[in-house]
C-alpha cells in the first residue's frame, strides 16, 4: 500500500533530501562538510528572515527549546509562558526544570494569547527576563501574533523566544522585523527531513543574556555554539547526514520561494477548512487565529476519534494525528506542510469520509472532498 504521512512532525521526506541521506558519510571536520554548514546557515537565514546567528543543535525540537531556557535563565529568574496547548505548556515545564519561575498565561485551547495580556504582566513585573511563545501551537492548530508580541516585548529588557518548530517555513516568521530574540526550529517539520537536527537563532540582546546567565550547562551551552558558528563549525559531532539533507531541502525552499510556499500551504488549509464545513464538522481553532500549518477538526459525537485515525492509518495508509491531552480521541489533525500537496489532501479527505461513514456519521457523499476541490480549482 502506498502510504502518506500527514502529521505535524515528522513529515514526509523530500526526494532530493532522501537521496542525500543515502550518500556515504563524510567527516565533519573537513572543508567539504564546512561548505554544507555554510549553505545550511545561509539557507536558514533566508527562511528565518534574519541576519542573526543560527546555531545547529543535534537533538529534537525540545532539546533546542531546553537550550534556550538553560542558557537565558538563571535559577530564580522570572519568565512568562503561554499555556494554550501542549507545546506552550512545555515552556513552563522547562522553566521549572531549571528552577526559573514562569508566570503562566492560560489561554483556552483553540484561542491565541492576547499580546496585551503579555504587556500587562511585563508592566506589573519588570523583573521578567524572558517571554516564551509558540508560533504554531501544534496541538491546536493556532498561530500566535508574534509580530504584536514582539513589539510589546521589545519595549522592555526582556527577550522573546519563539517555538517555531512546526511553523517555520510553513507560515511567515520574520525574525528580525518582528524582533524575535531567539527562534527555535527543527529538521522534521517544515524542512522535510528526519528528526535529529534543531536550529536556534540568537539576537544580540539574547546573546548578552546568555553570557550573563549563571546556570550550569554543557552539551547545550550556546556560548560554545556561538564560537563554533563563527568558525562555520559545530561544537560536537553534528547529525552529519541531516545537515547534508538540509542543503537539499533549503535549495528546494529557496527555489520555490517562501512567500509561494506560504501561499501554497494557505490554499491547502483553506481546502481542509472548507471540507470540514461541508461535512458539518467544527474546527478547533478560532477563525481569528487559525493556522495554515495544520487543521484540527472535531470528531462528531458518537464517533471514536482514536479508532478513526487508527483505521485511516492501518487500513488505508493515510497517517494523520489525533488529539493530545484532553483532546485525545476528540479531534483529527491534518498537517499541510513540507511536500504535502493538493493530491495528498484529497486522498486524506476521501479516506476521512470513508471511515467517518463506516463509523456511522452521515453526510452527503463527497461533500468534503468536493468543497476542497472547489478551493483548489479556484
Ligand atoms: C514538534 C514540536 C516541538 C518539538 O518536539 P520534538 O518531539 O522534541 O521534536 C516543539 N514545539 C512544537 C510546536 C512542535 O510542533
Amino acid at each position: 500500500m502506498d502510504t502518506i504521512l500527514l502529521t505535524p512532525g515528522p513529515t514526509m521526506i523530500l526526494d532530493e533530501a532522501r537521496e542525500a541521506l543515502g550518500r556515504p558519510i563524510i567527516h565533519h571536520r573537513t572543508p567539504q562538510f564546512q561548505a554544507n554548514i555554510k549553505e545550511v546557515i545561509e539557507g536558514l537565514q533566508y527562511v528565518y528572515q534574519t541576519k542573526n546567528d543560527i546555531y545547529l543543535m543535534t537533538c529534537s525540537g525540545t532539546g533546542a527549546m531546553e537550550a534556550t531556557v538553560c542558557n537565558l535563565l538563571s535559577p530564580g529568574d522570572e519568565a512568562i509562558t503561554v499555556n494554550g496547548g501542549k507545546f506552550g505548556e512545555r515552556w513552563a515545564e522547562l522553566c521549572e526544570a531549571y528552577d526559573a519561575k514562569p508566570t503562566v498565561i492560560d489561554v483556552e485551547w483553540g484561542q491565541a494569547v492576547d499580546p496585551e495580556k503579555i504587556r500587562e504582566h511585563l508592566k506589573a513585573n519588570p523583573k521578567i527576563k524572558a517571554v516564551f511563545v509558540t508560533l504554531n501551537e501544534t496541538s491546536t492548530g493556532v498561530v500566535s501574533d508574534i509580530e504584536a508580541i514582539g513589539k510589546v516585548v521589545a519595549e522592555t529588557d526582556a527577550v522573546m523566544i519563539v517555538d517555531a518548530v512546526s511553523g517555520l517555513g510553513v507560515v511567515d516568521c520574520q525574525t528580525d522585523k518582528w524582533k524575535a530574540d531567539m527562534v527555535v526550529s527543527g529538521s522534521h517539520k517544515g524542512f522535510m527531513l528526519p528528526p535529529g537536527l534543531a536550529f536556534i537563532s540568537a539576537s544580540e540582546k539574547a546573546i548578552k543574556l546568555i553570557n550573563s546567565s549563571t546556570n550550569r550547562r554543557f552539551y547545550f551551552d550556546l556560548r560554545k555554539s556561538k564560537k563554533a558558528f563563527e568558525a562555520t563549525d559545530t561544537p560536537f559531532t553534528p547529525a552529519i547526514g541531516i545537515v547534508i539533507g538540509m542543503v537539499e531541502s533549503l535549495r528546494w525552499m529557496r527555489e520555490k520561494g517562501i512567500e509561494n510556499l506560504f501561499a501554497h500551504y494557505e490554499r491547502l488549509a483553506k481546502g481542509c477548512r472548507a471540507a470540514a464545513k461541508a461535512l458539518d464538522l467544527k474546527l478547533l481553532a478560532d477563525e481569528s487565529c487559525i493556522s495554515n500549518v495544520l487543521t484540527a477538526i472535531h470528531i462528531p459525537e458518537g464517533v471514536d476519534g482514536g479508532k478513526l485515525v487508527k483505521t485511516m492509518r492501518d487500513t488505508h495508509g493515510v497517517t494523520c494525528a489525533g488529539g493530545q491531552g484532553h483532546l485525545k480521541g476528540k479531534i483529527i489533525r491534518i498537517a499541510h506542510m513540507g511536500i504535502v500537496n493538493e493530491d495528498h489532501i484529497i486522498r486524506c479527505l476521501e479516506t476521512f469520509e470513508l471511515v467517518l461513514k463506516e463509523m456511522g456519521y452521515s453526510f452527503t457523499d463527497q461533500a468534503g472532498v468536493n468543497a476542497a476541490k472547489a478551493v483548489f480549482n479556484s
